[in-house]
């Protein structure tokens, strides 16, 4: 491979991880110039990766900004090693992309935001744990975000409460609406949230919850991390669509999504359909 002039950005496998347009659909699909090389995408300096990005839309919904996220954290990871002319991870070999690789790369890194030991679940796809860490961090676009960023915005007032300012913390915990589903959850797999007033301790409430074990915890945490999925979703489609969803059809999204995902990931889980929707920790 030259100097990646010539090397495709989404067709060709150049990063070690896959082909972009495979591990990243979405963000291919709004893609401008399909057959762009990675030197026109990155922008390589040790310091300070960017990405010069060419997207059909102005904005990115949640799910493709996650991908993007993904995308970089990738990129930030890939330079162009002088002697050979290739492209390398900087930590040595990493033959897939995946949640192992990632969190193995996340412990040896040197980004200071990092410190913050993140649980990283393979029961729920590396996105849904992206946005537990980006929540926990308080790096999720909210209102307050935006307007920091000196966006334009009519309001800063919570869509689904108007009754206060839209930080990251209101729309994950203390919205009247999240509170209904953080009950309905609670009264759904009886975890204990008393006490709990961020994300983070709400992570750590769920990783509580298998002390006697394991499958029990990775369970508890992939409904969390399900949880705020399926909130952050649900923001966005009030916010941008005007649609606000019931409360307890959010707890019957998280129930069936929490189930698919811990039923396809998580080996010898051997609940079924019906157990889980009435309690899901009979694990054995
Ligand atoms: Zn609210």
């Amino acid at each position: 491979m030259g100097r990646g002039d010539k090397t495709s950005f989404w067709h060709e496998e150049w990063t070690g991880s896959g082909i972009l347009k495979d591990i990243f659909p979405l963000l291919y699909k709004i893609e401008k110039e399909k057959n762009c090389t990675v030197l026109e995408r990155l922008v390589t300096s040790e310091e300070n990766p960017s990405y010069n990005w060419k997207w059909k839309k102005a904005r990115l919904s949640t799910e493709e900004d996650i991908e993007r996220l993904c995308c970089e954290f990738i990129l930030q990871e890939m330079h162009l090693s002088n002697e050979v002319d290739t492209w390398v991870w900087k930590t040595g070999t990493v033959d897939q992309f995946s949640v192992k690789s990632i969190r193995s790369l996340w412990e040896s890194s040197k980004y200071p935001e990092l410190e913050y030991k993140h649980w990283w679940n393979n029961w729920v796809p590396l996105k849904v744990n992206f946005l537990g860490w980006r929540a926990v961090l308080n790096r999720l676009p909210s209102k307050q975000e935006l307007k920091k960023r000196q966006v334009t915005i009519p309001s800063t007032n919570c869509d689904l409460c108007n009754m206060a300012e839209e930080t990251c913390e209101h729309i994950l915990i203390q919205c009247s609406w999240t509170e209904e589903i953080w009950a309905l959850v609670r009264d759904w797999c009886g975890m204990d949230f008393t006490g709990t007033h961020t994300m983070e301790q709400r992570i750590e409430a769920s990783l509580k919850m298998g002390q006697d074990n394991k499958k029990k915890k990775k369970t508890a945490n992939a409904i969390v991390l399900v949880t705020l999925w399926t909130i952050w979703k649900a923001r966005n489609k009030k916010t941008f669509n005007g649609r606000r969803t019931p409360p307890w059809r959010i707890i019957e999204e998280i129930k069936s999504q929490s189930y698919l995902w811990v039923k396809n990931r998580g080996r010898n889980m051997i609940t079924n359909w019906g157990e889980w929707q009435n309690f899901p920790f009979e694990i054995h």
